[in-house]
């Protein structure tokens, strides 16, 4: 919770600071003051429908109950905020346990510098910190400072990476790493995938080569395809989102450098308009910088 407070304290201040400052001298939420959480909604990167979602919301309570004080506005919001992520991340993830799949895989998409890497090396880390025997695979062959990456993050974490030579096949690199994760018994194979958002369909028949011959070797792979957002970029990331999502059928994501941004907003938006869990967010470099996603602890983190 500690890392998660620190980690959030500028999107946090900025939220509050502004309206604090919008309440000044108010007594009840009124029409101004509403527009003006409108406002501080937009800038930290809620997302303009998301943002109305919330201020309908509002309006209906001020509708119902005919005066709300401005004092109780901090802790309305907090309600509708929780609201609106239990609606999407109704499953909230306890542990880095993945139940029946042995190995559980994992496809981790996103475009380059979003910190996939970064998250993957993490990742790889707490799930060994939780008992969980992990292989990477360096199928991003199209940089070589993504495979060499790759390679240091296993070594500094102490996992088997699997990778080939640069330019090589990803979806064979994704190949050899399910049969190495098959004959070693590894409970968790975490595979790394090119970050070229080039054009839609290349895209989408890259990742589905990948997925085909992974089900040649695991049944059902991947389990998890996590798409990995930077909520610094705010709409950015949306826009990533959106297209990854055509292409392929994300059923999780990671947003990260959530420490550096005053934008952590973005987390409640994306997770409204896509309705897909946000299971992990990132917030710092170092390898314990990545959490678990729990909205109540996020939440509470914004309102403290
Ligand atoms: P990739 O190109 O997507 O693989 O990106 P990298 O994993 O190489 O990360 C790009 C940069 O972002 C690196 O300098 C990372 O240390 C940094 N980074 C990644 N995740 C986080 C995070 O949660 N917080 C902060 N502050 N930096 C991060």
């Amino acid at each position: 919770q500690q890392a998660l407070d620190t980690g959030l304290e500028k999107t946090k201040d900025n939220l509050f600071s502004k309206l604090t400052k919008a309440v000044a001298g108010k007594s009840t939420v009124d029409d101004d003051v509403l527009d003006e959480l409108e406002e501080i909604l937009v800038t930290s990167d809620v997302g303009v429908k998301t943002t109305l979602k919330i201020i309908e919301r509002i309006q209906a309570r001020v509708a119902r109950d005919k005066y709300i004080g401005t004092s109780e506005l901090n802790g309305i919001l907090r309600e509708e905020i929780q609201t609106l992520l239990a609606e999407n991340n109704s499953n909230d993830f306890q542990s880095f346990e993945y139940g029946s799949h042995k190995p559980y895989v994992i496809m981790v998409v996103g475009v380059n510098g979003v910190g996939k890497t970064t998250t993957i090396g993490k990742l790889a880390h707490q799930l060994k910190q939780t008992g969980n025997q992990v292989v990477l695979g360096a199928a991003d062959t199209f940089r070589a400072a993504a495979v060499d990456q790759i390679i240091l993050w296993g070594e500094r974490v102490k996992v088997r990476v699997v990778s080939q030579a640069m330019g090589s096949d990803p979806a064979s690199v994704a190949f050899d790493t399910l049969k190495s994760a098959v004959a070693n018994g590894d409970d968790v194979a975490i595979i790394d995938t090119a970050g070229r958002l080039h054009n839609k369909v290349g895209l989408m028949n890259e990742l589905t080569k990948i997925k085909n011959v992974m089900q040649k070797v695991v049944p059902g792979a991947p389990h998890e395809i996590l798409l990995v957002l930077d909520a610094s970029t705010g709409q950015n990331a949306i826009e990533q989102c959106k297209q990854f999502t055509e292409a392929t059928a994300v059923n999780a994501l990671a947003l990260t450098k959530l420490d550096g941004t005053a934008k952590g907003g973005v987390v409640i938006g994306i997770s409204d308009q896509f309705k897909i869990p946000v299971k992990y967010i990132g917030v710092g470099e170092s390898m314990e910088d990545l959490q678990l996603f729990d909205r109540k602890a996020f939440v509470e983190s914004l309102f403290k």
